[in-house]
C-alpha cells in the first residue's frame, strides 16, 4: 500500500516536474519567439525603408546626373586677367589716346611697367616712327587717325623705340572702341615684334642684290662671245646654228633684262636707289609697250586690242619701272593665253580711290586663268600659279615686281580671273603734281 502511494507520488512529482519543465520550456520559447518576433520587426523595417528607397529612386526615373564639382568662384578669370596675358601686345586709351591699359607682352617689349604708362599719352609710351625715320608723335600719331575716322587699320612697316632705345620692328592693328553712338571712345593698339621677319627679309633682299651682281658678269661674257661669233663667223653657219645662236642671244638679252630689273628695284626698295620721279604719258608707255609685244603676239596670232583714250593727263613716278610692270603684264598675257586669243590693254580712267585721283589701266587676256584658289599668292616672289604651264618660260618673279614698283609709286594691283577664259591685272597709279 504504502509502496503504491509512494509510485503514485512519485508519478505525481514526475508530473509536476514534467509540467514545470513544459512550462519553462514553453516559457522560455515564448521568450524567444518574442525576441524573434522582434528582429523580424527590425528587419522587415529595414527592408521596407529601403524599398521605399529604392521606389522612391525608381520613380524619380534614370539615374540622376552627377553632381557639379564645387564652385571655387562664379567665373575662374576675369577679362583683365585674360587680355593682361594675351601673348601680342595689347594697349588701350581713351579719346584723348591717354593709355588706360596696358598688357604684360606690351610692357615686356617697351620695357615699361604698365603702371607708369597709365594715364601717358599713347605717343610718348609707344615711340614710333616709319622705316625712313619720320616720327610718328602727337601731330600724326596712327591711333589718332584711327579714332578720327573710326575705321581700324593695319600697319606693318613701324618701328618702336624701347625704353632700352633698341629698336623693334612692329606689326599692328589699330581699331576704335565705339560708344552707343558709333562716336569713338577710345582706341585699341595690338601689336607683334616682328624684327625678326623683317630682318630676314632684309637678308633675302641683301641676297637677291649680290646674286644678281654675280650673275650679271658671266652673263655679260656669254653675251659677248655669241655675238663675237656671229659677227665673226655668222656666214659660215649653218641656218640651224645660226637659229641656235639667235636662241642664246635672246635669251641671254632676257636675262639680263630680268637681272637688271631685281637689282633696280631690289636697290629702290632698300632705298639704294630712289625711284626717279619724273612726268610722262602712260598712254606714250603702253604704246611702247604693244609695238614691243606685236611680234610674239602676230606668232601666235593673237590680236591686241586697244581701249585706250586719245590723250591723258602725265603721271609722275619712274617710267622705266612704270614700263617695266606693263612689260611684265604684257609678256604674261601673251605668254598664258593659247594661240588666236585676244589680250586687250585699256585705260579706265581716273578714279578716286583713299581720296586720290588714280589713273587704271588694265591688260586683259583671253587666256587659261587663274585658279580662285591660286589668286592670293601670284604676287609672292618666285610663285608660278600653273603647274601644267611650266614647260613655259618663267621665273615666278615678274608679278612680285611690279606689286612692288606700283606699290612704290603709291598704287595698287589687283587681278581678277576666270580660269579657262581669262585674267584682268588692273593697276592704278595716284595724281602726284
Ligand atoms: P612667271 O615668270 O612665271 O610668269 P610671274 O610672277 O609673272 O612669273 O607670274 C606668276 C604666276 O602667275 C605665273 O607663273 C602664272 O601661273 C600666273 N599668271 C601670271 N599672269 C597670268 C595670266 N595673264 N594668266 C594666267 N596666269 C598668270
Amino acid at each position: 500500500m504504502i509502496l503504491l502511494f509512494e509510485i503514485i507520488a512519485f508519478l505525481l512529482l514526475l508530473a509536476c516536474g514534467g509540467l514545470g519543465f513544459w512550462v519553462a520550456y514553453l516559457s522560455r520559447n515564448a521568450e524567444s519567439a518574442r525576441k524573434k518576433e522582434e528582429e523580424l520587426q527590425a528587419r522587415v523595417k529595414l527592408l521596407e525603408d529601403e524599398g521605399a528607397r529604392l521606389r522612391l529612386k525608381g520613380a524619380a526615373g534614370p539615374m540622376p546626373a552627377p553632381l557639379p564639382p564645387p564652385k571655387a568662384s562664379e567665373e575662374p578669370f576675369s577679362m583683365k586677367d585674360i587680355l593682361l596675358h594675351v601673348p601680342d601686345g595689347l594697349v588701350v586709351t581713351d579719346a584723348n589716346l591717354r593709355i588706360t591699359f596696358a598688357n604684360l607682352t606690351a610692357e615686356r617689349i617697351i620695357g615699361l611697367p604698365a603702371a607708369e604708362a597709365d594715364g601717358q599719352p599713347f605717343w610718348e609710351v609707344v615711340k614710333l616712327h616709319e622705316e625712313d625715320g619720320k616720327v610718328l608723335g602727337e601731330a600724326n600719331c596712327p591711333l589718332a587717325v584711327v579714332l578720327e575716322r573710326r575705321t581700324p587699320l593695319v600697319r606693318d612697316s613701324d618701328v618702336l623705340t624701347t625704353r632700352y632705345n633698341t629698336e623693334v620692328s612692329l606689326a599692328a592693328f589699330l581699331a576704335p572702341i565705339p560708344d552707343p553712338e558709333g562716336k569713338s571712345r577710345g582706341a585699341i593698339y595690338l601689336f607683334r615684334d616682328i624684327s625678326e621677319a623683317k630682318q630676314v627679309d632684309r637678308l633675302r633682299d641683301e641676297f637677291v642684290t649680290n646674286v644678281s651682281h654675280e650673275l650679271r658678269t658671266p652673263l655679260t661674257v656669254i653675251k659677248g662671245y655669241v655675238e663675237l661669233l656671229m659677227e665673226e663667223f655668222g656666214d659660215t653657219f649653218m641656218p640651224s646654228q645660226k637659229d641656235f645662236l639667235r636662241v642664246i642671244n635672246e635669251e641671254s638679252d632676257r636675262l639680263a633684262k630680268l637681272i637688271d630689273s631685281i637689282l633696280e628695284f631690289s636697290q629702290a626698295k632698300t632705298g639704294e636707289v630712289g625711284l626717279r620721279q619724273e612726268q610722262f604719258n602712260i598712254l606714250e608707255v603702253l604704246e611702247d609697250s604693244i609695238k614691243f609685244f606685236t611680234p610674239p603676239a602676230v606668232k601666235k596670232e593673237i590680236q591686241i586690242v586697244r581701249r585706250l583714250p586719245p590723250d591723258l593727263s602725265p603721271i609722275k613716278g619712274d617710267r622705266n619701272a612704270i614700263r617695266f610692270a606693263v612689260d611684265q603684264l604684257m609678256d604674261n598675257a601673251i605668254k598664258f593665253t593659247p594661240e588666236k586669243g585676244t589680250v586687250s590693254v585699256e585705260v579706265g580712267g581716273w578714279k578716286l580711290e583713299d581720296g586720290l585721283w588714280k589713273v587704271e589701266l588694265s591688260i586683259r587676256d583671253s587666256g587659261i586663268g587663274i585658279a580662285p584658289e591660286k589668286v592670293s599668292q601670284i604676287f609672292d616672289r618666285f610663285y608660278r600659279a600653273e603647274q601644267k604651264v611650266h614647260t613655259l618660260q618663267g621665273t615666278g618673279i615678274g608679278l612680285s615686281i611690279v606689286k612692288e614698283i606700283i606699290e612704290l609709286h603709291g598704287g595698287t594691283i589687283s587681278v581678277e580671273s576666270t580660269p579657262g577664259q581669262g585674267s584682268k591685272f588692273t593697276i592704278r597709279l595716284p595724281m602726284i603734281i
